[in-house]
């Protein structure tokens, strides 16, 4: 996995790179957002807001619009951050200053996860049909059964990711992982809740739970 670092500050830029190739990503590092615009192709993109030529906010909408690449915006503690327009900037996630190298970490792994592979190419549509459970995962319009199923992003997120591999067992560690970002002990009965609420939206029978392991999604169809 190669990561495209885009940082200003040498302070913050050589620590982190060498930490991530550690973790075993190639890092391209640069330090200004014309540089980051004439980089190659790359898996990830961790950008920097602050830098010294361009506004990491046109860089950002500039990357989007001709690639894919999963951007991570990085913010100083107090600038103006408003979520909203990062996510129409065309940001998958962001992290404030200072951050924990662990915590990044796991957000570009959460993020390489939840994108890897998955990306829309040419606006498709990104149909699941698992039996009566139909998903497209661009308009997130889920139903079930026929019948239009209204639900949280984190419930649209947990069902696609399960229902991606159907009959398949994930463990509460994996689907924590990618499904959220958080700091997973605190997610543990997060989890519980939401599964919850889908098997009561849904079908009861539909996500099941395999003891001392994990959850896995039945193909209604087949099981009834
Ligand atoms: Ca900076």
């Amino acid at each position: 996995m190669r990561l495209l670092v885009i940082e200003d500050d040498p302070t913050i830029a050589e620590p982190l790179r060498t930490g991530l190739l550690r973790e075993g990503f190639e890092v391209d590092l640069v330090d200004t957002g014309a540089d980051a615009l004439a980089a190659g192709a790359c898996d990830l993109v961790l950008l920097d807001l602050g830098l010294p030529d361009l506004d990491g906010r046109v860089v950002c909408r500039h990357l989007r619009e001709r690639s894919n690449v999963p951007i991570i915006v990085v913010t100083a503690r107090g600038e103006e951050v408003d979520r909203v327009t990062l996510l129409e900037l065309g940001a998958d996630d962001y992290v404030v200053k200072p951050f924990g190298f662990r915590e990044l970490v796991a957000r570009i792994r959460a993020v390489l996860r939840r994108t890897g592979g998955d990306r829309l190419r040419d606006g498709d549509a990104l149909r699941i049909d698992v039996g009566r459970l139909q998903i497209d995962t661009r308009t997130r319009n889920v139903s079930y059964d026929g019948r239009p199923v209204a639900l949280t992003p984190k419930e649209h997120d947990l069902l696609v990711y399960l229902a991606r591999d159907p009959d398949a067992v994930h463990t509460r560690e994996q689907i924590i992982d990618v499904v959220w970002d958080e700091n997973w002990w605190g997610s543990t009965k997060t989890l519980d809740v939401h599964i919850a609420s889908l098997r009561k939206k849904l079908a009861p029978e539909i996500i099941e739970t395999v003891r001392g392991v994990g959850f896995r999604l039945v193909d209604a169809a087949t099981s009834t």
